[in-house]
Order: structure tokens, then sequence, then C-alpha cells
């Protein structure tokens, strides 16, 4: 047995660990579990060398917004702990993490207990509360909470939660490629950030532009959904090329060679999210749900999807105790 808790939370993203930190000021333990090996999830980060120089990309999302006032307290105390910033080049109300876009869910998880590189694989109903399998590792908790994107949270709840994983099952997320890309020197292409509702590139990012990112310059490009499908089962350096061509052409850069070339599929990246949900608690089973696919495909939207789990999670608390 790897551990018992009060509350074991499945996925340490946003979502994940904005409902673990509002839970963890009720005193009760709390267990994250993720299967990634370092924080960040849809909000990722990749260090890579590009000649002695280390470099870090923004992969997934790219900035993030802060319109509700309580995320925008917290955002405003990320950026005094020097974690977040704005960043003006993708609009007046953009954030991002420093100096990686990851930095703010790592701040989180620091006053947690995150265990990183732990997959949970199933769920198991027990008279005292829940058993969860994940590899070698098994753990033990009174309430379960599933943070998850939509498509895997169906996997999970399929034999325990059958309401739970139905609500899931009928969330489609939209996939994207996504370019990381590293240059000797800078492209001739003047703007730090490209958009397009219509074109194979959706989105594009001088990542390197963005506050207190260190070394060479470095793009960041996002394949709209549709190129995305296109290319699905390309192998990642030929997407990565495809891309890159795709950004060129639509930005009339001329072709430059790059010192750094790689790609990453995200299957599951921008879901059509529910509305109106929030997230859900099944108080007779003790389990529950919370991510973007719940609220908004965004990181804010993961962040209150994540906090209305655990209000909902101790208004049931109160309610069965009075
Ligand atoms: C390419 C891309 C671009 C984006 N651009 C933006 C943007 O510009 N602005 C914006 O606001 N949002 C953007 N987003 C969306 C944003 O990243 C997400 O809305 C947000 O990060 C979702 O947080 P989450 O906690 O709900 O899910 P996730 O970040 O996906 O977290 C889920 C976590 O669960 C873990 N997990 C999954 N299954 C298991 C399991 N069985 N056991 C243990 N752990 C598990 C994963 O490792 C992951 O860390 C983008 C996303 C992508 C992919």
């Amino acid at each position: 047995m790897d551990g018992h808790s009060d509350f074991l939370i499945i996925g340490g993203g946003m979502a994940g660990l904005s409902a673990a930190s509002a839970l963890a000021r009720t005193g009760q333990s709390i267990i994250v579990l993720d299967k990634g090996r370092g924080p960040g999830g849809r909000m990722a980060a990749r260090r890579v060398e590009i000649g002695a120089a280390q470099v870090s990309f923004d992969h997934g999302a790219q900035y993030f917004t802060a319109r509700d006032p309580e995320f925008r307290e917290i955002v405003e105390a990320w950026e005094a702990a020097g974690v977040a910033a704005r960043w003006p080049a993708a609009g007046d109300e953009a954030w991002v993490g420093t100096p990686g876009m990851n930095a703010c869910v790592k701040a989180m998880a620091q006053s947690l207990d995150v265990r990183w590189g732990v997959r949970a694989e199933r769920l198991e109903r027990t008279l005292q509360g829940w058993r969860i399998d994940a590899g070698d590792h098994t753990f033990t908790a009174g309430t379960v909470l599933v943070a998850v994107p939509a498509e895997q949270a169906a996997v999970l709840l399929a034999e325990v939660a059958p309401d739970l994983a139905m609500l899931a099952a009928g969330v489609q997320s939209a996939p994207c490629w996504a370019a990381m890309a590293g240059f000797a020197a800078p492209l001739a292409y003047a703007p730090d950030t490209f958009r397009s509702d219509t074109g194979p590139v959706s989105w594009a990012a001088r990542n390197s532009a963005k506050p207190r990112r260190l070394g060479a310059e470095t793009w960041v490009i996002h394949a709209s959904p549709s190129r995305s499908r296109e290319l699905i089962d390309l192998p990642k350096e030929a997407a990565a090329q495809t891309l890159l061509a795709d950004f060129c052409a639509a930005t009339g850069t001329a072709p430059a060679v790059p010192e750094h070339l790689d790609a990453h599929r995200w299957l599951y990246a921008l879901p059509q999210a529910i509305k109106g949900e929030g997230a859900r608690f099944d108080a007779m089973l003790r389990i529950g749900i919370a991510g973007d696919w719940l609220h908004s495909p965004r990181v804010e939207g993961a962040w209150l999807s994540g906090r209305a789990l655990a209000e909902r999670v101790c208004q049931e608390r109160l309610a069965s105790t009075s």
C-alpha cells in the first residue's frame, strides 16, 4: 500500500491542483496522482538544449486569461511570486507562466503531496471507500476526484461511475500538432504572434519573446484542428517539417533551416466543453469530476472547474453534518 488519504485526486493539471489547493484548506489529507514526469499537463513546457544553451518551449497552452475575480487574485499572487507575468504580445489580458508555462502548476504542487509519474489504471469501490490501482502502486481513499481529459475520464469511470462516464463519453476534443523550432538567428517575421481561423496554422508564437525566456530564437507552431486531423498519423519529424512549411507559407517568411525541430501530438487538446456544468460530485459514491471540459477549454476554465468541484464536496459535507 502506497498511501491512504481522505481525497485521492487523479490528474495534477490545473483543474486537479485547483481542487486540491481548495480542499487542502479543510485540513483533510490529499494525494494527487499524475502520470506525467513533471508538472504542467496541457500547460507543459519542454526543456531542450540548442547548442550549449538550455531553452524551454511552451508546446501546450500559450497564454491564459484571468477574468474571474478569484482567479485573478491567484494570478496576481503568482505574479508577485515570480511564476507568472503579463504577455502583451498576445493581448491586454494575456498571462504566461515564468520562466515556462508550467511554472504556475509547479508552484501549486509545491505545497501538495503530488506523486508524479504514477498513472491510475483502475478504480474499485470498497466498503471503506476506494482502492486505486496504479501500476506497481496501490492507494486507498475515502473520496476520489478525477481531473483528466474527458476521453480518459470516460475509460477510468466506465465500470465504477457509469453516469459520470457517460457524461465524459459525450465530449469530443480536437487534436493539435505542435511544432517546436529553434533558429540561430531571428526569423524575418516581425510580429511575435500569428493567428488564423481559416488556415492550416491556427497559432504561432515567438516563444523566446515571452517574459523571462532565455536563449536562442524559438517558435511554437500549432496546426489547426482540421490540419492536425489530416496529419494525425504522421511521424513527429514529418509533422514538424510540415508545420514549419505551413507557417512559412502562411506568413510569407523565407524558409530558414532550424537548429532544432521537434513536434508533439496532443490528442485531446481542446474539448467541446459542456456548458453549465462546472463540475460534478456524486455524494453517494463519493466520486467527482473536474476539468476544462466541464467549464471552458482554457486554463482559467480548468481552474474554475477544480474550484467548483471542491466547493461541491464541501457543501455536501456541510449538508451531511447539519
Ligand atoms: C496545444 C494546446 C494549446 C492550448 N492553448 C491554450 C491557450 O492559449 N490558452 C488557454 O487558456 N488554454 C489553452 N489550452 C487549454 C489548456 O491547456 C487546458 O484547458 C488546461 O490546461 C486543462 O487543464 P486540466 O487540468 O483540465 O487538464 P490537463 O492539463 O490535461 O491535466 C490533466 C492531467 O491528468 C494527468 N492524467 C491523465 N490521465 C491520468 C491517469 N490515468 N493517471 C494519472 N494522471 C493522469 C495528465 O498527465 C495531466 O497532467 C491549450 C491546450 C493545448 C493542448
